[in-house]
């Protein structure tokens, strides 16, 4: 029997392109790319001489290109992997009460850096610096791209050539290619280790500060834990420490948070305000962790300090873009009114949800994944998450989650993949063999129960012979 088909009988790849099947992948992957992949399909045939059979069908090729594709277009997911906020996933989602205000801002020009009142040229960074500098008692504020840059904006405009001792228990290297001592070296700085591990101490730092000092940098350890036998300088030293040797303190927080999230069951994160009142010189975090914004690097402290950041040809390559500034200087605006924030940050909403709604969303998604075949198990499972990109790296929050085991020979990763191959992706995480689905960020349930009703169907594909 013949199992390939003629090559005279091969679609024209412009009949490919016209096809309606494949209307959606050339939507989201981009009409040129689409070509240069189907005529790559089709020279592979030409090269062997062997098309298979399905090829002489238009229809058939879709999910062939998809797969040539790979992941390509930015997409909308579902995030059940049970990390809050998740770098490889966007970190912080947006409020759509923030989203709705930008939107306007970003079809035409703004006053950017236009001075409305006295009609010449303004300062970028002056609403949003303004905010922050309300919300917490600094003097003043300048912003850059994420909290990596604005480690390297301080580390360039105070310690060019220059020691900075920092703690032996803090040279934290966080997911993403950055490492400490990686960063202050291209920064022009030289770092100088102090104290241990596990203890450092007032007198470490004391010892090491000579007049080649440029700055004293404290380091948040967001993503990992010291316990036990431990000690660490407290910061009021430092800052006397600093100011005896006429060098700045910064410390870099990380994430920062600039409300107690004691409120939401979690241990304390450092606040940015209580870091300034300890007489912290310069306090640096991100936009996009627990203060729920668009990423950004924010840098808090003494106005001569700033004056002296916003003057390094640096800040002109590292400044934040007018869509972040929006979405930033929106995201603050809720801070100002803090009794909704738990309503309208998405990631404070995730921290309440309760154990009834946990529930409710169970039988939801229960139902909707009732279709699936015999071999795919789906239990109610209680679990923990976490809060995720450096913060808080031993909180747990209790959540619900849905295991899905199979008693095939089809393995989780495989159901991993399914769920990834779903029209809104869903990304959960493997455990003990089996796939976890993490409730807390279950949202919004009518889309995802809709969307989880086509796992059936892909498991179907994906076993096909
Ligand atoms: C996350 C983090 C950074 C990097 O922040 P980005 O905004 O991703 O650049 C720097 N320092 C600490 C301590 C962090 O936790």
């Amino acid at each position: 029997m013949n199992t390939t088909a003629a090559l005279r009988d091969l679609p024209s790849i412009e009949r490919l392109l016209s096809d309606p099947t494949l209307a959606d992948v050339i939507q989201r992957c981009g009409r040129q790319r689409c070509k240069q992949a189907l005529q790559a399909m089709q020279q592979r045939w030409r090269n062997t001489r062997q098309p298979p059979t399905w090829a002489i069908q238009p229809s058939a090729y879709a999910e062939p290109l998809k797969r040539a594709l790979g992941s390509t277009g930015y997409r909308r997911v579902f995030n059940l992997s049970g990390t809050l906020i998740h770098t490889n996933l966007g970190r912080a989602p947006l409020s759509d009460t923030v989203l709705e205000q930008v939107l306007p801002l970003l079809r035409g020009p703004t006053n950017l850096e236009f001075d409305l009142s006295r009609g010449q040229r303004g300062q970028r960074d002056r609403s949003v610096a303004d905010r922050f500098c309300a919300l917490t008692g600094a003097e003043a504020c300048t912003l850059v791209n994420n909290c990596a840059a604005a480690l390297v904006l301080v580390l360039n405009t105070f310690a060019l050539n220059k020691d900075v001792p920092v703690s032996r228990g803090e040279l934290i290297e966080i997911g993403g290619s950055f490492r400490l001592p990686d960063i202050m070296r291209q920064a022009g700085a030289v770092l100088q280790e102090v104290g241990t591990t596990n203890r450092t101490h007032r007198l470490d730092y004391e010892s090491a500060i000579t007049e080649r000092t440029g700055l004293l940098l404290k380091v948040h350890p967001s993503n990992y834990e010291v316990s036990g036998f431990r000690a660490e300088a407290p910061l009021k030293d430092l800052a006397e420490l600093a100011q005896r040797a006429r060098v700045p303190l910064c410390e870099d927080l990380g994430s920062g948070a600039l409300v107690d999230l004691s409120a939401f069951g979690l241990p304390p994160e450092p606040k940015p305000q209580d870091s300034l009142r300890q007489g912290v010189d310069l306090v640096l975090f991100s936009g996009d962790k627990l203060l729920g914004g668009p990423q950004a690097g924010i840098i808090l402290g003494k106005t001569s300090l700033i004056e002296a950041l916003n003057r390094n040809p640096l800040k002109r390559a590292l400044r934040l873009d007018k869509v972040a500034l929006a979405l930033l200087d929106e995201t603050l605006k809720l801070y100002e009114t803090p009794e909704n924030l738990a309503e309208l940050l998405p990631i404070f909403r995730c921290f309440q949800v309760t154990d009834e709604e946990l529930a409710a969303r169970a039988l939801r998604l229960e139902t909707a994944l009732s279709n699936l075949p015999d071999h795919v198990r789906c239990e109610r499972v209680e679990t923990t998450c976490q809060v995720g990109s450096g913060a808080q790296p031993s909180a747990r929050l209790q959540s619900l989650a849905l295991r899905l085991t199979t008693t095939s020979g089809m393995n989780a990763a495989k159901l991993l993949d399914a769920l990834r191959r779903l029209e809104t992706p869903v990304i959960g995480r493997i455990q003990q063999d089996a796939v976890w689905l993490d409730l807390r960020t279950a949202e919004p349930l009518d889309d995802l129960a809709a969307v989880l009703s086509g796992l059936a169907g892909e498991l179907e594909r994906i076993t096909a012979p």
